[in-house]
């Protein structure tokens, strides 16, 4: 057996429960920052790299990451392992484009023993839908359930144009696979002015139709693209207080975990989520840190501070306990919160790093 991988299945139950039994519940060696927020909450970025190059998310002419310095599918379950069995009981595999990462479907099995042994909540995924044709049967075998799958626009030309290089009959293939596979879906719209701002109600409508939720996400400015974000921009406020020209927006407390927060659209009955890092700051409920395919740990999105877990995985191979010691330091520096500033004042990105490095 390779270092720090258990196989899924009886015996990997039976490890895990061991597991706990000498060391105590998550809940007692759990991971709880210095403003009293518990960390339950991981997302892993697998890989940086991209079939797409989304216009707001990446240059045309993206450099990424050799081959030597990404994690292997068993170094990145074993450091899912270790903060599962500190407390996480979420883990969003993200990316870059998860599913072009070559053998991936391991990792999601893996990963799925921890549902199977009540470690972990919910294993879920967010993609760009290319590739989840293929997939999506397999994803709900090793026990993924809800997906999040980025689609800003309903026209194939435009959708081509955001993307540089996307399908759109082959994204919307996806999601008739994942929804025929069992699964539950949620498109996620960045909002984007001049580009979809006409569309949010054929989006609204279509998921109604489809039976899928949405989220728009205002833009972020994380990275150098080859374009100027602030053009872009379109603060959520406003989309909202557009769209209940039309809809009925009711408010819910439905919550899952993530920072989106969701009214029901009383005429299709789905729930519409809006992420709003920039006009509302909902940095005071965060539950979350987010790991790249290097072993880099952000404790937030929205700032440059981060741990090194891949050196403390190397150096002992077959022993948890420095991991487990770097995870602790790390989360001993949570910080109260990001400080995203869009405005004409700030040239260039607030984060230097591409959301493609920590998936979103
Ligand atoms: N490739 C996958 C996808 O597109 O869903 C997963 C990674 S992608 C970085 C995760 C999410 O971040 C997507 O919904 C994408 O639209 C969003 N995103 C990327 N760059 C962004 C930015 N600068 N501001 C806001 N959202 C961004
Ligand atoms: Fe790729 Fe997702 Fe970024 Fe688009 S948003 S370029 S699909 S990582």
């Amino acid at each position: 057996m390779e270092s720090g991988v258990i196989p899924r299945g009886a015996e990997a139950v039976e490890s895990d429960r061991s597991w706990l039994a000498a060391r105590g519940r998550p809940a007692e060696g759990g991971l709880v920052d210095p403003f009293g927020r518990r960390v339950t909450y991981l997302r892993v970025s697998v890989t940086d790299r991209c079939d797409f190059r989304c216009v707001y998310c990446m240059a045309e002419d993206m450099t990424f990451l050799p081959k030597a310095e990404v994690l292997t599918l068993e170094e990145l379950d074993r450091i899912c392992g270790a903060f599962v069995k500190r407390g996480v009981r979420k883990l969003r595999i993200t990316g870059g484009e998860p599913l072009v990462r070559r053998d991936v479907m391991r990792l999601f099995h893996r990963l799925g023993r921890f549902l199977d042994s009540d470690l972990l909540d919910e294993l879920t995924l967010t993609t760009n839908g290319s590739q989840l044709e293929k997939y999506a049967a397999d994803l709900f075998a090793a026990g993924v359930r809800r997906i999040n799958v980025s689609l800003d626009t309903l026209d194939p030309e435009k959708f081509r144009a955001i993307t540089r290089r996307g399908d759109l009959s082959r994204v919307l293939a996806g999601i008739r696979a994942a929804r025929a596979a069992g699964h539950e879906i949620k498109i996620n719209t960045v909002a984007l002015r001049g580009v979809n701002d006409g569309e949010f109600d054929a989006i609204v409508r279509w998921c109604g139709d489809e039976g899928l939720d949405l989220t728009l996400i205002e833009t972020m400015p994380m990275g150098e693209i080859d374009e100027d974000r602030t053009d872009r921009y379109l603060p959520l406020s406003r989309v909202r207080a557009d769209l209940e020209k039309r809809w009925t927006l009711e408010e819910t407390d439905y919550r899952t975990g993530g920072p989106s927060r969701y009214a029901r659209l009383r005429e299709t009955g789905r729930r519409l989520g809006f992420i709003t890092p920039l006009s509302h700051n909902f940095c005071e409920s965060c539950n979350r840190v987010r790991l790249t395919c290097t072993g880099t740990l952000y404790m937030c999105l929205g700032q440059q501070d981060a741990a090194d877990l891949r050196a403390p995985l190397r150096l002992a191979p077959h022993d948890d306990a420095p991991l487990h010691a770097s995870i602790d330091e790390a989360i001993g520096r949570k910080p109260k919160g990001h400080d995203f500033v869009i405005d004409r004042r700030h040239e260039g990105p607030a984060v230097p790093r591409h959301m493609s490095v920590t998936g979103g």
